[in-house]
């Protein structure tokens, strides 16, 4: 593209990641569970080398997600580093940067089965920014202080109370990943609206560690985003993770940081 810069991505290490899909199928099950829509948010560990799938088995559902480095939670998933890198949309090969001063792959995303239909140009789904829906931004459509959207039935809170096991607090939750949400970026007012998913049952995205990973999910009570809160119900999500029995190198950070 003319008069177009981008920021350079690192070199991605591709005759891993081809290998690695080639045998994507076969790799044993090391554990399965099921987030129903009344735990509403779980946080369990990913080790390195693993691949974990966030399966949509009923059909669309948002999936709010946080990434900690499971050794030194002071690391964490960054958003804004990453998109910088690797776009605004989470995509196969997409890899999901720390924070600094680390700024190192966590996770390499590996599949993702949803087919695409926009409606408005670019829409897409799975996005690196927006952060998570909270009782501050559910009163202001509810207009309820009350309202268990308000008190306790929001992505914030759901992640809030899932990593409280682990000695976590609200304040180390960071920006997340909205898996399964679709929106297009309005160009003239920067905004970006959501439209109808276009998710199925049984649509999945895949990950896998470059480290050990704490992953924190919350089932948002947006459901699939396709129509009002109140019209809607949220739907269980299956979280599986694989053993590939495959390592990658350790990252090599060219400044030794
Ligand atoms: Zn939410």
């Amino acid at each position: 593209m003319q008069d177009a810069w981008y920021v350079p991505r690192p070199p991605f290490p591709q005759a891993f990641f081809d290998e690695l899909n080639a045998h994507r199928t076969e790799f044993p099950l090391a554990e399965e569970f099921v987030i129903s829509v009344e735990e509403a948010g779980r946080a369990f560990i990913v080790k390195r080398g693993q691949t974990m799938r966030i399966t949509c088995a009923e059909g669309a559902q948002i999936v709010d997600m946080c990434i900690w480095n499971a050794h030194d939670t002071r690391e964490r998933f960054a958003n804004e580093y990453s998109l910088t890198r690797e776009g605004i949309w989470l995509q196969r090969d997409m890899r999901l940067w720390s924070s600094l001063p680390k700024l190192r792959p966590m996770m390499t995303v590996t599949a993702d089965t949803v087919k695409n239909k926009p409606v408005h140009p670019g829409a897409r789904h799975h996005y690196l920014f927006g952060a998570h829906c909270n009782p501050q931004g559910w009163y202001w459509v509810v207009k309820d202080r009350e309202h268990p959207l308000v008190t306790h039935n929001n992505c914030y809170c759901n992640l809030t109370r899932a990593i409280a096991p682990f000695g976590l607090v609200a304040a180390d939750l960071h920006d997340n990943l909205n898996l399964f949400m679709k929106c297009f970026v309005d160009a003239e007012s920067g905004l970006h609206p959501w439209e109808p998913s276009d998710v199925e049952p049984g649509d999945y995205v895949e990950f896998y560690a470059e480290m050990d990973c704490l992953v924190a999910l919350s089932v948002c009570p947006s459901a699939s985003g396709r129509k009002a809160h109140d019209e809607e119900a949220p739907k269980p999500i299956t979280v599986s993770t694989y053993d590939t029995g495959r390592l990658l190198p350790e990252y090599e950070d060219p400044l030794g940081s």
